[in-house]
């Protein structure tokens, strides 16, 4: 597997590592990192001392994912929904096809944490082989997301062969991307890898930013090269206990984003993997938060509040309810609060 050369200098990998910050139990981290793998990028371990808490909790490794009895181990059902190995085939018209087993950093709460950076997530030309095997003889599918762990771990030659040989599929439509390197490595992102992906549009990309201050001059950068390549960009951000569950700092990410010429896509609800349940808040904080927004603020910024159902059910809205009754007339109330009807009746 060719990855990209600028990845491993400077990323943290060993908890020694992490022997300067102050007050990290490094026993623990050693116990937790042997079984779900350690790995932040230099560049955002500088930017989780400067800003503290939300970051740190996103990925240095917490005792209590090794203590998690109502997790589970895939949430999604996703091994049984692959037809092939690493291609997800759950809605008629998309999959989920997996390139890369490996991220620039692994996020502490990652639905795939059972195999993401773990030698049990193999992918070698021949999986690869069968999935765009699996995608030319299925012209259901319409969309394409490439994913993984990252699939920005690859060089920009691999990745170019992978997406060169979808494009090539007559039924396939869109080519979706999803990456955090905008936000875990931008450096990643340069005119030549923009340059590379413009050749296979239709093609969007969404990143995953869950806290405003992941918004920098560098990620601004890399989501600017993006956009003037002309792809539209989307955001995939995880509620997250004690990183981003205010409404402020749900509201700060999303204005951010639009700044930078992301239009927020969804906010998950969190998955029920093993290794994370002390990262989910309650629906109804959730729920609290999209109040905050709907009305409020730019529609633009606004995201769909989304849970994946466990057993692969797929996503569904968990919009909160503005409709009180739903008969002869639609009796509602405003994003302020004040009751409102609309005549629902076929007149003439
Ligand atoms: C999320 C997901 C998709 C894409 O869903 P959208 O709602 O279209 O973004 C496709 N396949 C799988 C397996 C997914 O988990
Ligand atoms: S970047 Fe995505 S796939 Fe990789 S560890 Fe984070 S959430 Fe998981």
């Amino acid at each position: 597997m060719s990855l990209h050369p600028s990845f491993h200098s400077g990323s943290i990998t060993c908890p020694e590592q992490l022997s300067s910050l102050q007050g990290l139990d490094l026993a623990a981290i050693s116990r937790v990192a042997a079984r779900y793998p350690l790995r932040i990028s230099g560049y955002y371990f500088r930017l989780m001392q400067e800003v503290g808490a939300p970051l740190i909790k996103q990925v240095i490794p917490d005792s209590r994912e090794l203590n998690d009895p109502d997790g589970l181990e895939d949430p999604l059902d996703e091994e049984n929904l692959s037809p092939v190995p690493n291609l997800v085939h759950k809605y008629p018209d998309r999959a989920l096809f997996l390139v890369s087993s490996e991220c620039a950093m692994y996020c502490r709460f990652c639905t795939r944490k059972r195999k993401v950076g773990t030698p049990t997530m193999s992918i070698t030309d021949q999986t690869i082989a069968q999935g765009l095997d699996y995608l030319a003889r299925t012209p259901a599918i319409k969309d394409v997301l490439v994913s993984g762990g990252d699939p920005l771990m690859l060089s920009d030659q691999r990745l170019e062969r992978i997406l060169k040989a979808i494009r090539a599929i007559p039924s396939v439509v869109t080519i979706r991307i999803g990456t955090r390197m905008p936000c875990s490595q931008p450096m990643r992102i340069t005119p030549r890898l923009a340059g590379m992906l413009k050749k296979y549009h239709p093609l969007y990309l969404n990143t995953h930013f869950n806290h405003p201050a992941e918004i920098t001059p560098q990620a601004t950068r890399a989501c600017g090269l993006l956009a003037d390549a002309g792809i539209p960009l989307g955001c995939q951000t995880v509620l997250l206990r004690g990183v981003n569950d205010r409404p402020e700092v749900i509201k700060a990410l999303i204005y951010s984003l639009l700044e930078i010429r992301v239009k927020p896509y969804y906010l998950f609800q969190a998955d029920q993997t093993r290794g994370t349940s002390h990262f989910r808040t309650t629906i109804q904080t959730g729920q609290a938060i999209m109040r905050h927004l709907i009305g409020h603020v730019s529609g633009m910024a606004i995201p769909t509040y989304a849970l994946d159902a466990p057993g692969g059910g797929g996503k569904i809205p968990l919009t909160p309810e503005y409709i009180d009754n739903l008969t002869e007339t639609l009796d509602f109330t405003t994003y302020l609060g004040k009751p409102c009807s609309y005549p629902n009746t076929i007149i003439g």
